[in-house]
């Protein structure tokens, strides 16, 4: 089993694939004026859906939802034939650097927990064209909270995603890639913890046991481990922060 696999494995049956929260979902939506039954979003790296449900349950917008693994896109349709949510979301499976909407067809891009996965000035630049001019950007981003911050935690995080910065470095980007920044905040403890690693955590032992043991899923879920422990020693330094920007040029 290659790791992707172990991961879509993993994630799959829980409610998130990345840390956030309904409240988190909302805040930057406030920002966002005049949404209406008219309104198109399109919701890339959607996962399972977490934020695509809240999106619809508290918008009047169509959502478009783009993702990789078909059992995410499943999944989510799932939670959304539960929520009579079926005719406001189209669930699409398609890589979010390879795109296939026309310009302009969409009044909101968000994006939540998946940007790094392209880079978020890659994202930002790219995904520009398919917003309507006026039209707004919502995307969390793993950003450093300090100026500085110890070795350990710096070193872990610029390993893991060389683009981790400040805020102040990533609103710079945001005007760069053409947007306004309308509004940022950072994800609180219950995004994290309750609503992210707690239930990979409770899964941990079950999926050692599925796989037998075997080395490979050993190593994942001790790095997923060490991941939430590092949250837990240094999350004064870092966190997601969701960042709305307004298409300027
Ligand atoms: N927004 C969801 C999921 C965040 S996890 C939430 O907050 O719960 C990041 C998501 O990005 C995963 O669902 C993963 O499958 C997706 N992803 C990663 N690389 C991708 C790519 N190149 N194209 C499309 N989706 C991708």
């Amino acid at each position: 089993m290659d790791l992707l696999e172990l991961i879509i494995e993993y994630h799959k049956d829980n409610a998130r694939q990345g840390p956030g929260s309904d409240e988190a979902t909302l805040k930057p939506l406030s920002y966002i004026p005049s949404l209406n039954n008219q309104t198109k979003i399109l919701d890339i790296g959607c996962g399972t859906g977490g934020q695509t449900i809240t999106l619809a349950k508290n918008t009047a917008a169509h959502i478009t939802a783009v993702d990789m693994p078909s059992q995410f896109l499943d999944k989510l349709m799932q939670r959304a034939k539960e929520d009579s949510l079926i005719d406001r979301i189209t669930a699409k499976e398609m890589l979010m650097d390879n795109l296939s909407f026309e310009e302009g067809s969409f009044d909101v891009i968000w994006s939540e927990g998946a940007i790094y996965n392209i880079g978020f000035e890659k994202g930002l630049t790219l995904w520009k064209k398919y917003l309507k001019n006026d039209g707004y950007i919502a995307v969390s981003e793993i950003s450093w909270l300090t100026d500085t911050r110890p070795e350990e935690i710096e070193e872990y995080w610029v390993n893991a995603y060389s683009e981790i910065d400040t805020i102040e470095a990533k609103l710079s980007v945001i005007e760069k890639c053409g947007y306004m920044p309308v509004a940022h905040f950072a994800l609180d403890d219950k995004c994290w913890i309750d609503n992210y690693y707690q239930p990979l955590l409770e899964n941990a032992e079950a999926f050692l046991r599925k796989y037998d043991y075997a080395p490979e899923v050993r190593e994942f879920i001790d790095a997923g481990k060490e991941e939430a422990e590092l949250y837990n020693r240094f999350k004064d330094y870092y966190s997601y922060v969701f960042y709305v920007g307004k298409k300027i040029r």
